[in-house]
């Protein structure tokens, strides 16, 4: 460590955002408001802040720069990994921008007191306006999804389309590794610029270590860092070394993983017995299926179309592409059969599949000695039933479509030639060669990318972390406003739900520390 990373320093503001993502960069935008009124507003970011001339297509290289771990976080189980996002915009900087409302049946079963569907309804449709949500135009859609809307069609399934946050998307296919192009409007291309343009200062490769939130006013520590050689983006703006930071309140919006494991390591006043409790991720296979000839799916859009059977059956099917890498990781199996599929690569059609995940008791984020987060997480036997009938369909669709052979993770062998299936679209097909007693714990690879859970809202202390504002229970001026306020999944693509509950606590903020009502920074 040099002289002067071993000096503390000392700074005063009035709010400090942590994390930059959905959740942090909503607030942000909201709370430049703030500036005007003369008051100090920071947004305390882990990660850097990486130019569009960085990104280049280089799966390893994006992973290592906008990836916490590289994309390999991994569970206490090591079964189940999990993507999220560490950089300037969080997850919004790799995410693919689909852009849905929540449905009014899953707020309502949530039963938080004092949130209001219809509140969270009308926040997202002003963020898909502000985020320029649309459908993308039938000529820029590419065969992977085409191939899709297909075997739906030809199995008589309603496939939606997906809206999509881009502006002038060049169809470079790259979303997951970041948006060199621009297109992508996430809260690094919106909400955050306009925030740094009403006075937020953004601080990133800062990391917040804990909060004392036992005194008059929330005291944060937070350390930054140096680049390391040769790492992608800038060197923070504050010099490398350790912070002390007091705050009139602080707003923690460091993501489903972050957020629970940071109050973990900090002192609070009271105590939260439910604090990392309630995790749930939307756990995800891909299914893949070789066509007889190439098909378009790394040019273009990836995610155009779904079906959604979330309600009726627990999974939702996604049309997706992956790179090489992230694909061989994906199948089940070794050697020959694997490299084959993976020599077909020009040739496949990809999904992923999506199961809702009820809240279980033994799913959660905790810390470990040191405080680094852990996430538990084992698959009930909802989940690996869900998993299984979503790739079931996955498969059909694929085999409607006219694949040859499909390649299904919950199936054992995993690979199914089209020729031994007879007629897809013939009720209860696949039913005994997709099963869940296929399903192997540890041998089929599962992800995740829909974190949520961990510091739900709800009434007291006693159910929950938060209030229906993401104010903490009991720790005056401290505020969450992420992914981990969901009391349980939200069953569809999360981030406009995230944006709409996160503008409800900086609103909350606002009125806590006795400004008027202001605009927001827009
Ligand atoms: C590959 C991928 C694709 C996705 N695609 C979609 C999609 O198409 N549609 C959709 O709706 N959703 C999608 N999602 C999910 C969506 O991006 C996330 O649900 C959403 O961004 C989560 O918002 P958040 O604010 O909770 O956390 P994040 O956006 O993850 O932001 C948390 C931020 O906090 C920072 N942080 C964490 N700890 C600290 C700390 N101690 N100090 C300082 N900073 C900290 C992190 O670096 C990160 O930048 C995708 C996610 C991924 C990973
Ligand atoms: S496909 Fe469009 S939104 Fe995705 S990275 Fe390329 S230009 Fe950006």
């Amino acid at each position: 460590m040099r002289a002067s990373e071993d000096v503390t320093r000392y700074v005063t503001c009035d709010v400090v955002i942590v994390g930059s993502g959905a959740g942090g960069g909503t607030v942000a935008e909201r709370l430049g408001a703030l500036v005007a009124a003369g008051l100090r507003v920071l947004v305390l970011e882990q990660g850097a802040r990486v130019a569009d001339h960085e990104l280049t297509s280089s799966e390893v290289d994006m992973a290592r720069a906008l990836y916490a771990q590289g994309g390999g976080v991994l569970t206490a189980e090591r079964t189940l990994s999990l993507a999220m996002g560490c950089t300037l915009g969080g997850s919004t900087a790799v995410y693919t921008g689909t852009s849905l409302r929540p449905s009014p049946r899953v707020l309502h079963a949530w039963g938080v007191p004092g949130l209001a569907p219809d509140d969270v309804l009308a926040r997202c449709a002003r963020f898909e306006a502000d985020n320029s949500v649309g459908l993308a135009p039938e000529r820029a859609l590419n065969d992977n999804n085409r191939l899709f809307r297909l075997g739906c069609e030809r199995l008589g399934w309603p496939a939606g389309q997906f809206p999509i946050n881009v502006v002038g998307c060049r169809g470079c296919g790259l979303c997951n590794l970041g948006c060199s192009n621009g297109a992508k409007q996430g809260t690094n291309r919106v909400q955050l610029p306009r925030a740094e343009r009403a006075g937020v200062e953004v601080v990133t490769r800062c990391e917040v270590e804990s909060i004392d939130a036992r005194g008059e006013a929330p005291v944060l520590r937070a350390r930054v860092r140096a680049p390391a050689p040769g790492a992608l983006g800038e060197p923070s703006p504050w010099a490398p070394g350790e912070y002390v930071v007091r705050a009139r309140a602080v707003v923690v919006a460091a993501g489903a993983v972050g957020s629970p494991a940071l109050l973990q390591r900090s002192r609070l006043p009271g105590r939260l017995p439910r604090l990392g409790h309630g995790f749930t991720c939307h756990p995800a296979v891909i299914v893949v299926a070789e066509h007889p000839r190439p098909i378009s799916n790394t040019v273009g859009h990836p995610k155009s179309f779904y079906l959604d059977r979330a309600e009726e059956e627990g999974f939702v099917v996604e049309t997706c592409m992956y790179f090489p890498f992230t694909t061989a990781r994906s199948l089940t199996g070794f050697g020959p059969p694997h490299e084959a599929l993976l020599r077909a690569y020009p040739r496949l059609q990809m999904m992923l599949v999506l199961a809702v995940d009820p809240v279980d008791r033994g799913n959660r984020v905790t810390v470990d000695r040191a405080g680094r987060p852990v996430v538990r997480y084992r698959f009930t036997p909802t989940v690996v039933e869900r998993l299984a009938a979503g790739s079931r369909a996955a498969a059909r669709i694929a085999l409607a479509a006219g694949a040859l052979r499909v390649h299904a993770p919950v199936a054992d062998p995993p690979l199914i030639e089209a020729r031994d299936v007879g007629d897809p679209c013939a009720p209860g097909a696949l039913v005994e060669r997709v099963a869940p007693r296929m399903f192997s714990e540890g041998r089929v690879a599962v992800s995740a990318a829909h974190l949520m859970g961990g510091c739900a809202m709800g009434a007291t202390a006693a159910d929950s972390v938060t209030d229906a504002r993401g104010r903490v229970h009991g720790a005056r001026g401290v505020y969450v406003a992420d992914a981990s306020l969901f009391p349980a999944a939200v069953e569809i693509n999360p981030y406009l739900t995230i944006m709409a509950l996160a503008d409800r606590v900086a609103e909350a903020v606002q009125r806590d520390l006795g400004v008027p009502a202001l605009a927001g920074a827009r």
